[in-house]
């Protein structure tokens, strides 16, 4: 059994200016990679270059990262970064920023690799330019896993890079969630429940591993309430009678349930759902959260035929009496999805192919039971 996250991890109120000393201790000049309006917003990004300004690091901004980050991107990126002679990379934002970041300091010291066979660039020990990761969504866990996930728009695919990249140092800081909106908050959060369940629906789970996941699990049963107030994908009646709406003790409670739940995928990585997930993405245009939720529920189901225990373990952390609640309360907060016949008939066939997420569950998983989850999982129009 091994556990392994070698990221500096700080969760904490005002954790970038805490920890100021180690962030200027990375390097000598920062590209500082953001998407285009939300840093700025949510004042992660001046806190950051307030820092940098005090501890006398040049840096610049990139501050071009779409949802779900591009090769043209990420080669954009690396381009200024060379340019600017940068030798770290701060990624601030949610997944799609981190992501970005950690594929362009992989680029930066590698110019062998072209952006666009960064998929297929060969994965044996490659040096990567260190990252800073200051997440501001609650869900990717991007800011502790070794992972970047990257649509390539030329060839169709979203999938992540095969490189392992973890950031040096994550600050962690959920007052920067004050500013996002109620489901986005939802959608990042849904995002985590999902790495947590499947961590632990995982034939890589083991008993160390499943620290993680299984307290995360908790905190995320003691969060769902708020979640589910005022829930515009559901009636009312999900919350429970005392819940309190998000407020800043959630927020910090929200972010390191996402850490968690990104340490426990670093360990096994994600499995089926996500794997589902990613055609529902590329071509209907679904964020991430609600495209890996939409498949939890019957990937829950299926699991319990081969791990029933694992699977009561999951229902009872979160406080939920059977998978019929669980797939309620997933509605409530995502609402459905509906694609035409060809399309989901497409994504079955192609994730009947899809061996690295396949041969992650935990039981013989069979092509009628890939179609079960599909059915169960996306209405046809
Ligand atoms: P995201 O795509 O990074 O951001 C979604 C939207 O939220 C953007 O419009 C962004 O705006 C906005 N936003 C971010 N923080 C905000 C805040 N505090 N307040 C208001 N708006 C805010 O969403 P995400 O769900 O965090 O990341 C999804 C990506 O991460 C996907 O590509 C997914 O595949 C990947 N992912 C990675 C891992 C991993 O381990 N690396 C794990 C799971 C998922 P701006 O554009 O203005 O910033
Ligand atoms: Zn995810």
């Amino acid at each position: 059994m091994r556990f392994f996250v070698p990221t500096n991890i700080y969760i904490e109120n005002d954790c970038v200016k805490n920890h100021a000393d180690l962030l200027c201790a990375i390097g000598q000049r920062a590209l500082i990679i953001t998407g285009h309006n939300s840093a700025a917003a949510n004042g992660s990004l001046n806190d950051v270059t307030n820092t940098l300004i005090a501890g006398d690091i040049p840096y610049l901004i990139f501050s071009e990262v779409e949802e779900n980050p591009s090769t043209d991107t990420v080669e954009k990126a690396t381009q200024i970064a060379q340019k600017f002679n940068a030798d770290f990379i701060i990624g601030i934002g949610g997944g799609s920023a981190i992501d970005a970041a950690k594929a362009v300091a992989l680029l930066l010291v590698n110019p062998d690799i072209n952006a666009d066979e960064i998929h297929n660039a060969p994965n044996h020990p490659r040096n990567h330019a260190p990252v800073v990761a200051v997440p501001t969504t609650c869900g990717t866990g991007s800011e502790v896993t070794p992972v970047s996930i990257i649509t390539n728009h030329k060839i169709n695919l979203k999938k992540s890079i095969p490189h392992v990249i973890f950031p040096e140092l994550a600050l962690v800081d959920g007052k920067y969630l004050a500013s996002a909106k109620k489901q986005l908050i939802v959608n990042t959060a849904v995002d985590a429940l999902a790495h947590m369940v499947e961590s632990i629906l995982n034939v890589k789970s083991n008993l160390l591993n499943r620290m993680c996941p299984e307290y995360g699990l908790k905190l995320w049963g003691e969060i769902k309430y708020a979640l589910l107030l005022d829930c515009d994908n559901g009636d009312k009646n999900g919350a429970a009678p005392n819940a309190t709406p998000i407020d800043a003790i959630l927020y910090e409670k929200l972010m390191l349930t996402s850490t968690i739940a990104g340490m426990s995928i670093a360990q096994t990585s994600t499995a089926v759902p996500h794997g589902m997930s990613y055609d529902l993405t590329l071509h209907a245009g679904i964020p991430h959260g609600p495209a890996v939720g939409y498949f939890l529920a019957a990937y829950v189901e299926v699991c319990a035929k081969f791990v029933p225990q694992d699977v009561e373990k999951i229902l009872s952390l979160l406080g939920l009496k059977n998978a019929e609640e669980f797939r309620e309360m997933l509605c409530k907060l995502i609402g459905t999805c509906t694609v035409t016949r060809e399309m989901r008939n497409q994504f079955a066939a192609a994730m009947k192919e899809n061996h690295s997420k396949l041969d992650l569950v935990p039981g013989k998983i069979t092509p009628e039971d890939i179609d079960y989850i599909y059915k169960k999982s996306l209405v046809v129009e």
